[in-house]
């Protein structure tokens, strides 16, 4: 007779792990299944920032606040170091201090403060800075290193819940069984997170929900010598961040970058920039939604991230060491769902860009339903 485990799971980027290791904090004994030997999608490619302001209002935020703490308990005892906390969301422009002003009184703002230029200055150095408006400091955020810190999670999971890894590539889920390329898995319960792959495993849910893809570009820059205190954030994230971008007064801001900064808001860019340990920077991202998107690094969209990067840290300037691009999963309706699409088997997918945000929440909750049989469908 096979084996039978607990719960499946298929994929091993950040969702998938997050699903495995609330399920193996319930006590059942979980198998891992990705076609892939380590994480080699989204996970692996983003800027390892857990952000939580800037996330959606209201439940996304939630997730990132809750997702937040899970990395934090987590990472001592997986060996994943925090190379950064917080965060400095700069207003370049007085358009966007009026944007921090209305996001400080909402819920949102608890615990963040806004800082003139010289008091963030003599707080924080900004060494390498160009000037700014005003700037937030989030204590919420912090970031790890994401092609370091999946694999050892994954390896973490294992030892740590004996949480099994299986090589395979999922063909068909049906209720009590994974089929693969090289045999079936059975397992009581089974997840799904497939990430941007939306034409494999139930497409048709795929179909009705309007995922598509998202492409992205990135770059590492070579070490400046200088230290970038926090991740920061530009201008051009107040507007494309909901959590910023909602509120009535992005507006303003959005009229006057749409004039000065056509070809960048066309793209997609707006401007993360965070420091590794050793002192490169991890700078992205641009936006391109397309079902089947190409695999070519722009050189004229990467110019674009380079001048948004120029114009907000030049003293950090310096030669572009790695270029990559990644896609995600991304829906016009949702930022993320989980619907029970046979019985016993659950199709999880972030569909907005926020999964090393927001993935350990997801899964908790999830998991915790889907053990308790509660919902058929959860979704916004
Ligand atoms: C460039 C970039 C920057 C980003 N920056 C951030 C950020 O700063 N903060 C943030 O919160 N989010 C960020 N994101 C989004 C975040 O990375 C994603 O939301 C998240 O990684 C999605 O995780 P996932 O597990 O769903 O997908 P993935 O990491 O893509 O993993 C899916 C896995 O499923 C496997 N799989 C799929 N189908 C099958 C099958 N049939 N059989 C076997 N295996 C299968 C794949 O091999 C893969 O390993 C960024 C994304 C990108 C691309």
């Amino acid at each position: 007779m096979p084996e039978t485990y607990d719960v499946a799971i298929v994929g091993r980027g950040i969702v998938g792990l997050a699903h495995a290791l609330a399920a193996a904090r319930t006590g059942a004994r979980v198998v891992v299944i990705d076609r892939e030997p380590a994480a080699r999608g989204a996970s692996i490619r983003n800027f390892g920032f857990v952000t939580v302001s800037g996330q959606a209002r209201g439940e996304m935020w939630n997730f990132a606040r809750r997702s937040r703490d899970i990395w934090a308990e987590i990472a001592p005892a997986a060996g994943i170091a925090v190379d950064q906390r917080g965060l400095l969301q700069l207003a370049q422009r007085g358009e966007g201090t009026a944007i921090l002003e209305a996001f400080l009184a909402t819920e949102m703002g608890e615990g963040c403060e806004l800082l003139d230029p010289a008091s963030a200055r003599t707080r924080f150095g900004l060494s390498g800075f160009a000037d700014f408006s005003a700037a937030m400091f989030s204590p919420h955020e912090l970031r790890v290193e994401p092609r370091l810190a999946l694999p050892a999670l994954a390896e973490w999971l294992a030892t740590r819940y004996g949480v099994e890894f299986q090589r395979a590539a999922a063909i068909e889920c049906a209720p009590g069984v994974v089929c693969t390329a090289v045999g079936d898995v059975r397992a009581r319960r089974i997840f799904i997170c497939p990430g941007d792959d939306v034409t494999g495993l139930f497409p048709e849910v795929m179909a009705r929900r309007r995922v598509t893809r998202c492409k992205l570009q990135m770059l590492r820059i070579a070490p400046s010598g200088r230290t970038l205190p926090t991740p920061i954030m530009s201008d051009l994230s107040l507007i494309r961040y909901e959590g910023f971008a909602a509120l009535d007064a992005a507006a303003p801001l959005r009229e006057r970058l749409l004039a000065e900064h056509g070809a960048l808001i066309d793209a997609g860019v707006h401007l993360i920039a965070v420091q590794s340990a050793d002192g490169s920077l991890v700078v992205g991202d641009s936006h391109e939604y397309d079902a089947a998107p190409d695999p070519y690094q722009r050189k004229a969209i990467d110019d674009l991230i380079l001048t948004a990067f120029r114009e907000t840290l030049p003293g950090f300037d310096g030669p572009v060491v790695e270029h990559w691009t990644g896609t995600y999963a991304w829906s016009p309706d949702h930022n993320w769902f989980s619907e029970e699409v046979a019985p016993g088997v659950h199709l999880t997918l972030v569909t907005s860009g926020a999964g090393m945000s927001t993935g350990f929440a997801i899964g908790e909750q999830v998991v915790a339903a889907a053990m308790a049989s509660k919902t058929k469908e959860m979704a916004q």
